[in-house]
């Protein structure tokens, strides 16, 4: 007989990790996490910048981390694990088109209850003293935001999801998935055959393939992102807000131990699963750092610690939350893109109250639906970093 489970969670990333354990604070009985790697959060949750923050540009992502930011305040406190530095996120724009997006996203992030600031230059100034001024019009800026260690909220997810008597196996990798009676679903992984009423596909860049094993359609592509590590030889030094070029797209922000992260994202990178770090990207970086940071052309990178990862991302930069159209015990909780860290909270939260609910209470998933792709409806998150 196959081993029968509620809920078979596919992928071991931060999301899957996130959604054990707010199904187990649901009460639902037994939550299986199947994670093909030897240990969990070795995917893209392991090469995240750490970035949390609720200055997006639509409602549905502003939401997520509304209610994100607070439960990884209580994490932290309960924890301390997460490193969760909540040094605000300073988006800085020196164009008039750009003045005007930063202000009417700064409206709707205000109307839905974000206590976020409209900064003049000097005010940005203030926050970070190597900031060149020169054509800079507007900022805004949000205390509550900040930076996290990615490392951090896995390993304290899986310490509540462990706590919490959810199932994690590593090395068990879902292969195939038929129906079985009852409306349940039998799962095959390795020698093992897992019947579950429902199945989340939180299997991040992966999961359009776990996607395919039902036959469902699941536009979630790999897109590689880089990021740079810039040495500070004199030393640490006081932490900065997470500082967003808007003129350009380039981050910065400085590590707790000293020397900058710096990132970049290239539009126009096709889906690739390569994780090398891209040599462009470091000469379309130096091209672009010297507009708010000039500070940053005058230290050394340090190639040796600069990395690349998968962006599970969708056309409209939202993640999918809800049942396939195809296979309705299917639940796809994936296309995270840059924001699945900071957004897994938000994540577990709607999975566990659709399985426990057959609806979601605390958000309103309609813009995050998997149809909306075949439907041609989609809301497009411009804020992506
Ligand atoms: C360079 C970079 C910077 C980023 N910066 C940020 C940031 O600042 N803030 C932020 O919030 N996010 C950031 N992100 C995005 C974030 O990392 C992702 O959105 C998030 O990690 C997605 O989590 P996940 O659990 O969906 O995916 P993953 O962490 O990839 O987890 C999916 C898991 O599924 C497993 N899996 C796949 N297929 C199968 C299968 N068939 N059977 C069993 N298991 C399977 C994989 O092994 C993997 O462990 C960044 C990403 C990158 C690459």
């Amino acid at each position: 007989m196959p081993e029968a489970v509620d809920v078979a969670v596919v992928g071991g990333g931060v999301i899957g990790l996130s959604v054990a354990r707010e199904l187990r604070l649901a009460g639902v009985d037994r939550v299986l996490v199947l994670e093909r790697e030897g240990s969990v959060g070795q995917g893209s949750s392991a090469r995240a910048n750490g970035g949390v923050r609720a200055q997006f540009t639509t409602r549905a992502n502003i939401e997520f981390s509304a209610f994100s930011i607070a439960e990884l305040e209580r994490l932290e406190a309960a924890t301390g694990l997460l490193g969760f530095h909540q040094t605000g996120y300073l988006l800085l724009c020196g164009t008039e088109a750009g003045e005007r997006g930063l202000a009417e996203a700064f409206a709707l992030q205000r109307s839905l209850g974000v206590d976020v600031r409209w900064l003049g230059p000097a005010d940005a100034r203030a926050l970070v003293p190597f900031l060149r001024p020169d054509g800079l019009r507007a900022a805004t800026f949000h205390h509550r935001d900040g930076f996290l260690d990615p490392h951090g909220v896995v390993t304290a997810m899986r310490a509540e999801a462990d706590r919490l008597g959810a199932l994690i196996r590593t090395g068990a990798e879902v292969v195939a998935a038929e129906p079985a009676p009852g409306g349940a679903i039998d799962l095959r992984a390795g020698d093992d055959t897992v019947r579950a009423q429902h199945v989340v596909n939180a299997a991040g860049p992966h999961a359009g393939r776990v996607a395919a094993l039902f036959g469902a359609e699941l536009p979630v592509a790999p897109v590689r992102r880089n990021l740079a590590y810039v040495r500070e030889p004199a030393g640490p030094d006081e932490l900065i807000p997470m500082c967003v070029d808007l003129d350009t797209g380039v981050l910065v922000r400085r590590e707790v131990s000293g020397g900058f992260v710096v990132a970049w994202s290239d539009p126009e990178d096709p889906p690739s699963w390569d994780t090398t770090v891209d040599p462009g990207f470091l000469e379309q970086l130096a091209q672009r750092v010297g507009n708010r940071f000039p500070l940053l052309e005058e230290l050394p990178l340090d190639p040796r610690q600069c990395w690349a990862g998968l962006y599970p991302e969708t056309p409209d930069h939202h993640a999918v939350v809800g049942p396939a159209p195809e296979a309705p015990a299917l639940l796809h909780c994936a296309g995270f893109g840059g924001h699945g860290v900071m957004h897994a909270p938000a994540a577990g939260r709607a999975v566990a109250e659709l399985v426990t609910l057959g609806r979601c209470r605390s958000f309103d998933l309609h813009p995050l639906r998997p149809e909306r792709f075949a439907e041609g409806d989609l809301v497009i998150e411009t804020a992506v970093l």
